[in-house]
């Protein structure tokens, strides 16, 4: 599992570590996301609160991971990237693990300054439909919005998985490169790993 605030490059190193690991990145984001594009019931609901920066409803959240989790895919190991992002979600996804007969390996907290991760969001540009655009929610506004919701709510799973001995912390600062070093690193593994096991 990837834990870390808003622009600390999880979703480019879950990408990585993933195809790395060979098993899927599910991101909990870029769920949403697809649900808003596609204007399915999940995604009005859900972009509602996407837009203002605050996190989806835990129940929403957790019930979505827990059928994305039971898929063929997730079968041989996975990588969390934004989920969980409240203790809530923390303590629903053990319950989900447990019926699944999966439990979790490690949990690496991204760790950057602050001033960079303003400069890297109001910067970023995503592709949409082919075109080059900036997510509605990396306005200066919602990034501050984003960054005192992840202190509020999602920082105290640090000491959550810290006191279960799963939490293992990576300086997420630098190029892309080092980063995935030392995750791969942090997560037991060399650089050219690619059996499976959930993260
Ligand atoms: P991300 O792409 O991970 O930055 O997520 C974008 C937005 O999707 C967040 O700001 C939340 O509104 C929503 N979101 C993603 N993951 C979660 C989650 N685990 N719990 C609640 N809301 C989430």
């Amino acid at each position: 599992m990837l834990l870390g605030p808003p622009g600390a490059g999880k979703g480019t190193q879950a990408q990585i570590l993933a195809g790395a690991l060979g098993v899927p990145a599910i991101s909990t984001g870029d769920i949403f996301r697809a649900n808003v594009s596609g204007g399915t019931p999940l995604g009005l609901e859900a972009k509602v609160f996407m837009d203002a920066g605050d996190l989806v409803p835990d129940a929403i959240t957790v019930a979505m991971v827990k059928d994305r989790l039971a898929e063929a895919d997730a079968a041989g190991g996975f990588l969390l990237d934004g989920f969980p992002r409240t203790i809530a979600q923390a303590e629903q996804l053990a319950v989900s693990l447990t019926e699944l007969g999966h439990g979790l390996d490690r949990v690496l907290e991204f760790v950057v300054d602050e001033e960079e991760l303003v400069a890297r969001l109001s910067t970023r540009v995503v592709e949409v439909d082919g075109k080059q655009v900036q997510r509605e929610d990396d306005k200066p506004e919602t990034v501050r919005r984003r960054l005192e919701v992840y202190r509020e709510q999602t920082a105290p799973l640090s000491g959550f998985y810290e006191a279960e001995g799963l939490l293992a912390r990576v300086d997420a600062m630098g190029p892309v490169e080092e980063v995935t070093a030392r995750a791969m690193a942090a997560l037991g593994q060399p650089q050219t790993a690619g059996q499976p096991g959930a993260v």
